[in-house]
């Protein structure tokens, strides 16, 4: 649920506006939280949501799930009652626009054309700079429809898909031409648009699990939480969420790992009845979350058993999974700081029927494959001149998880937008 206007008032009224605000360090857009929060201080959202946009063209989606570092940044994190300013970056989002405001004039073009291959987070934001700038911008996508990990990484209830549509909507009236459906690499090689286009970006993403090397990995009802959260969405866009039952067997499904792809597959789990244990190595404020997201996932009542160490997945003579083994640690304080140990308890096992792996992503090398002289790095992400951006291939740059794999939705877009600059540096 979002804020209302007297909650959003009163909220922003809360924040102190510090002299030097460390929450601007915080944000990896350079929003400038203290003077749009001043703004819906007056109740002024159309004015608090054009601030927000001169530095984040897509706040209605940072206010729902960017993990909020500039929170953590704030005076009264320590405490543990940050300003809520993801809530209000969303409530502007949300309540800011002028009538009409989604109506624009696409800007005069400078004749110059870059193409961008993915359309996920980075791809948006660079797309959105560029167009700004007067360039022509045409994007790839080899799905069906834009987004990428925002479109099939991420749940309805977290991100509802009209606001995504909305978004690209937005960026197809500021000019960009969208073409889903394309596989750069089969259907259209580099070299070819090379040679149609000033310049070009690939924001392809990273869509490959980083596979976890655990005895039971491979039994029937376990899936990694991308896959599973793809396929969930791929399910509730064909209005056959009831086959989910299908993806899911018994009552009881255990999530292993970090971040929010965990988190997603966590709250998904329990929305299909699932009970949930969700088992990570390290302490909770390790997982990755902010704090209103792991407060929230508590409440959805999930069970977080942090820090436990997963052992081994065990499995039936089947080969359906029937629990996870698991090592609850001790934290122990050292001259060297904290340090986990197994507990003197021994193992103990969570029944589970599903297995969900959290372990980060890593780039689909398909297109480097197909175009040798692309380098990649030992991990298979692109290589990049640091300083530019610029891939081993003149005129191609490369961006956020294609380049560096996982990140979250805000460093995504700041990669975009970083990257964007680099691009209109080249092409004067
Ligand atoms: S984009 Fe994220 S980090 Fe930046 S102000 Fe919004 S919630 Fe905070």
């Amino acid at each position: 649920m979002g804020f209302t206007k007297k909650i959003s008032a009163d909220e922003a009224r809360r924040c102190p506006q510090c002299a030097q605000p460390v929450c601007l360090q915080g944000c990896p857009l350079g929003i400038d939280i203290p003077g749009f929060i001043r703004l819906l201080r007056e109740s002024d959202a159309v004015s608090a949501l054009e601030r927000i946009k001169k530095d984040n063209p897509f706040p209605a989606i940072c206010g729902r799930v960017c993990p909020a570092p500039c929170e953590n940044a704030c005076i009264f994190h320590e405490e543990g009652s940050p300003i809520a300013i993801r809530a209000l970056e969303r409530y502007a989002a949300d309540f800011g626009h002028k009538p009409n405001s989604r109506i624009k004039t696409v800007i005069k073009s400078n004749g110059k054309k870059v193409a961008i291959v993915g359309s996920g987070p980075s791809a948006m934001m660079a797309a959105s700079f560029l167009l700004k700038a007067g360039l022509n911008v045409v994007m790839f996508e080899a799905a069906n429809q834009p987004g990428g990990v925002l479109r099939y990484g991420i749940p309805e209830f977290r991100l509802p898909q009209h606001i995504l549509e909305g978004q690209f909507e937005e960026l197809q009236s500021q000019g960009l031409e969208l073409h889903t459906n394309i596989f750069v690499g089969r259907m259209k090689s580099l070299e070819e648009l090379a040679r149609t286009f000033d310049a070009l970006l690939l924001a392809t993403g990273s869509s490959l699990p980083n596979f976890v090397s655990m005895q039971g990995e491979h039994l029937v009802g376990v899936y990694y939480a991308e896959e599973f959260l793809m396929r969930l969405q791929v399910l509730s866009k064909a209005n056959v969420l009831s086959c989910a039952g299908d993806l899911i067997r018994g009552t009881r499904t255990v999530v292993i790992g970090k971040g929010y792809a965990a988190l997603d597959a966590a709250r998904m789990a329990v929305r299909l009845g699932q009970q949930v244990h969700w088992v990570f190595g390290g302490l909770e404020e390790e997982m990755g979350l902010s704090n209103y997201d792991l407060k929230e996932s508590l409440e959805e009542g999930i069970n977080i058993q942090a820090p436990f160490e997963a052992l081994k997945i065990m499995g039936d003579p089947q080969g359906l999974v029937e629990g996870v083994q698991c090592h609850p640690l001790e934290i122990v304080e050292g001259l060297g700081g904290l340090s986990l140990y197994p507990s003197k308890e021994g193992p103990i096992v969570f029944e589970a029927q599903t297995v969900i792996l959290a372990n980060g992503q890593k780039a689909n090398s398909f297109l480097a494959t197909m175009t040798p002289q692309l380098k990649v790095n030992s991990n298979g992400h692109f290589w990049i001149d640091e300083k530019t951006s610029m891939t081993s291939l003149e005129k191609v740059f490369a961006v956020a998880s294609a380049v560096a794999g996982s990140m979250t939705v805000v460093e995504a877009f700041a990669g975009g937008k970083a990257v964007a600059k680099q691009i209109m540096e080249y092409l004067k």
